[in-house]
């Protein structure tokens, strides 16, 4: 029987200005387990949510994707205030996706709520032919500030549900 259920406010963020690098598809993957290679980024749910069952305890996610707004930083704090974690997603086959991120790292350790648990994501790790990005740098920066890192692909769904488990992991019952 279930001993303890949990609520997990997340966003999902929002490399200010870079899109494409793959939240909604991440998002969509774990919460419909299929991947739309057109998605739509304007359409892209705002919020949803899914609860997984993990050991005896219900977890219900409640995701925020900026769906396209990242351009308007001044709208991050929306999502992130009230946020209990927050996914960072760089696209592992362009640097600069990877760079920006650390600017939002900053952002969030600064504004966002103090023990916000942070997981870095390196999507589309089933391009490895393109990759810009080296596994062993991301992880190391990863661990550096204490984030949950793993290299995921929506496409291919690696890694999408370990990422979710790992955060849920790192997050403390209500009850
Ligand atoms: P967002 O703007 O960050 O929300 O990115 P989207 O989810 O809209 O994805 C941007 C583009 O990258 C789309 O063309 C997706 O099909 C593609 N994409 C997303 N995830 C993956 C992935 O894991 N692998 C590959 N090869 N393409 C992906």
């Amino acid at each position: 029987s279930l001993s303890a259920s949990k609520e997990i406010y997340l966003c999902v963020s929002l490399l200010f200005q870079d899109t494409g690098v793959g939240k909604s598809s991440i998002v969509w993957r774990f919460v419909e387990d299929s991947f739309d290679p057109n998605i739509n980024p304007t359409i892209g749910a705002s919020f949803m949510t899914k609860t997984v069952q993990y050991q005896n305890e219900l977890h219900k996610f409640l995701i925020w994707d900026t769906a396209g707004q990242e351009r308007f930083r001044a709208l991050a704090p929306m999502y992130y205030r009230g946020s209990a974690a927050a996914i960072i997603v760089y696209d592992i086959t362009k640097e600069e996706t990877f760079s920006t991120l650390k600017n939002w790292v900053r952002e969030l350790r600064q504004h966002g709520p103090p023990n916000i648990v942070v997981a870095i994501a390196g999507n589309k790790c089933d391009l490895i032919d393109v990759r810009e990005v080296m596994e062993r740098d991301a992880k190391d920066y990863a661990d550096s500030i204490h984030a949950i890192f793993v290299e995921t692909s929506a496409k291919n769904a690696i890694n999408i549900n370990e990422l979710f488990i790992e955060i849920s992991r790192r997050i403390p019952s209500a009850d």
